[in-house]
């Protein structure tokens, strides 16, 4: 329709076909799936083992140039792109998505189910609450927490002996270790199995943790923007005897969980990286784990639904997975490995799937190839690098936008300079992709206020710049009929030349792999640490936390009085 209505009409007016309909399309057994009211399910992981001979198919990533407050269009470029290729070009597709969080979904950002005729329906479904995947994360996440003020409180109030018995459990009129417990002992050098034969010593070692108040990490999370709990104090009551602490929420996508549900590979792999989550130090500096509190157990429990991705469909009935959602700026902002995988093998040898990673290349972009693809093992075949007219204008210096405001005429009327001064964020972008030796397409997101002349210049300047192609796609206003230029460009450049690389080896120290990341990605010359960076470094690298990929931290933007997340 012209004009396009708004992205809520557009998604109510289309009826979803029922999901277990959408399923069996897809090539999806009936006890492969768990059905979530008429247009949701559950995918078992079972799925995994049956397809594990299939040929994956191409993985694309979108990613996008640096955001601004004008949008980018990232989701709708992703959903415009796989409605193109299976309802347009009749080649098997799938969008793996995050989850949106209730943060940007009620503040100024809004959902994140693409928009005008590029959107996963129902909408509503799709933003809120979902399969209930982040709220089980809010119960795991809080169960810890709960769990370390519950420990240093006993620790402190309690004789070794009280401590042991409340601890190890009596099963069947007998005193026994679990198996947490057992390895715990282990770790301790307490090769026993039997609780009657500790020594006092033995169990004074074995019941204190010794957790340091000052420095717990772990915080309790809420999936609401509600900024008085940022700074709070707990254990006023008189029942925690004194045992008062300042600490905070977080919002619950920031979660190390929501970062492990992202990037684990199965229910066993999860429940590892749950155990290895460290809380805090002890008073001798050493690391305390989720598993030193033994609480693994309870943790997996809780996820063991969650660890399965939600099928939903496009307006043009073509699957989508949702599962994830870690924000871009403080954990690694892409959607689950699981995810992928598994629609990686229901598109076959000669399918897509297509993921998009948040904020810009640099920051999400990075994230996906050193962290997503160096855990799951994948190789993407193509980066599709989505840039608009107007965020380009702003980048060329372009007046600031203010949230509600009518935008300047700078936005609305042709204006080439603007357009190739801001084209040097565009080139940095492309830059950036071939450091990873993956072919990159910019999809360049076609708004009505945009001239013929500034979408050819933006075209022409990222063929220059090292885009295998450049091309302008109306699926906002078309649907997958205007992004079917876009899926045929993606097709060839998946069959091009692929020689992705990650930029920095695991083996190299903490401080060199971020010195790679800054002169490379982020352009420094240099980086300098501050005291305080120098020492966490030199912990993690004692601790044994040396090897691990580097998470590059964007602090949280604040634009307005209402706390605005920028990045879902
Ligand atoms: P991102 O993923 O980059 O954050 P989205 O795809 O979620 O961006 O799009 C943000 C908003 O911009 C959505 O409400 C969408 O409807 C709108 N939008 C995207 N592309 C266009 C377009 N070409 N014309 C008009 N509005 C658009």
């Amino acid at each position: 329709l012209t004009p396009v209505p708004s992205d809520i009409e557009i998604s109510r007016a289309q009826s979803p076909k029922a999901v277990d309909v959408l399923a069996k399309e897809i090539g999806l057994l009936t006890d492969e799936i768990e059905i979530y009211g008429q247009t949701k399910a559950k995918v078992r992981l079972s799925l995994l083992e049956r397809l594990k001979d299939q040929p994956d198919g191409k993985y694309v990533l979108v990613a996008g140039i640096t955001p601004t407050p004008l949008g980018e269009g990232k989701s709708t470029v992703t959903i415009g792109l796989v409605q193109a290729l299976t309802a347009h070009l009749n080649i098997n597709s799938f969008a793996c998505l995050r989850q949106p969080s209730q943060g940007p979904t009620f503040g100024v950002k809004g959902g994140a189910a693409g928009g005008g005729y590029a959107q996963v329906i129902p909408m509503e479904e799709f933003n809120l609450h979902l399969t209930g995947d982040i709220h089980a994360i809010t119960a795991a996440n809080n169960l810890l927490a709960a769990a370390i003020d519950a420990r240093i409180l006993h620790e402190n109030t309690q004789s070794d002996k009280a401590l042991y018995s409340r601890l190890v459990p009596v099963v069947n009129g007998v005193r026994v270790f679990s198996a947490i417990q057992l390895a715990r002992l282990r770790r301790l050098g307490i090769n026993k199995t039997d609780p009657g034969t500790l020594t006092e010593e033995e169990i004074s070692k074995f019941v204190r943790l010794d957790i340091d108040p000052s420095t717990i990490t772990w915080q309790r999370v809420v999936d609401t923007n509600d900024r008085f709990l940022r700074k709070i104090t707990v254990g006023q009551a008189n029942t925690e005897k004194g045992f008062v602490r300042q600490a905070q929420f977080d919002i619950a996508v920031a979660s190390e969980i929501m970062a492990i549900l992202a990037l684990t590979t199965s229910l066993q792999d999860m429940k590892e990286r749950l155990g290895k989550m460290v809380v805090a130090n002890d008073k001798k500096g050493e690391p305390v784990t989720a598993e030193d509190l033994g609480v693994t157990g309870a943790l997996t429990v809780l996820m063991k639904d969650a660890i399965k991705p939600t099928l939903m469909q496009t307006l043009e009935g073509t699957p989508v997975f949702v599962h994830a959602g870690p924000f871009a700026n403080i954990a690694h902002g892409n959607s689950s490995v699981l995810a992928d995988k598994i629609a990686l093998k229901l598109v076959g040898e000669k399918g897509f799937v297509v993921t998009e990673a948040g904020f810009g290349a640099d920051i999400g972009m990075e994230k996906f190839f050193n962290i997503k693809c160096r855990t799951s093992g994948l190789v993407p075949s193509v980066v599709v690098l989505v840039a608009t007219v107007r965020a380009l204008k702003m980048h060329g210096g372009g007046p600031n936008v203010t949230a509600g405001a009518p935008l300047k005429k700078e936005y609305t009327e042709e204006n080439l300079q603007l357009v190739a001064d801001g084209c040097c964020n565009l080139q940095k972008q492309i830059q950036i992709t071939q450091l990873f030796g993956v072919p990159v397409v910019v999809a360049l997101n076609v708004f009505k206020t945009d001239s013929p002349a500034e979408v050819d210049l933006v075209c022409e300047i990222a063929k220059q710049s090292g885009a295998f192609d450049a091309v302008p796609c109306n699926h906002w206003s078309a649907g997958g009929r205007g992004a079917v230029k876009l899926a045929q460009a993606v097709e060839k450049a998946a069959n091009q030349k692929n020689t992705f690389k990650y930029l920095y080896s695991l083996e190299l120290p903490i401080v060199e792999k971020i010195r790679i990341i800054a002169q490379k990605v982020y352009g420094a010359q240099d980086i300098e640490l501050s005291p305080t960076a120098q020492s966490q470094v030199d912990q993690y690298t004692r601790q044994g936390f040396g090897n691990l990929p580097i998470l590059m931290y964007e602090p949280v933007l604040e634009l307005d009085s209402s706390t605005l997340w920028l990045e879902r």
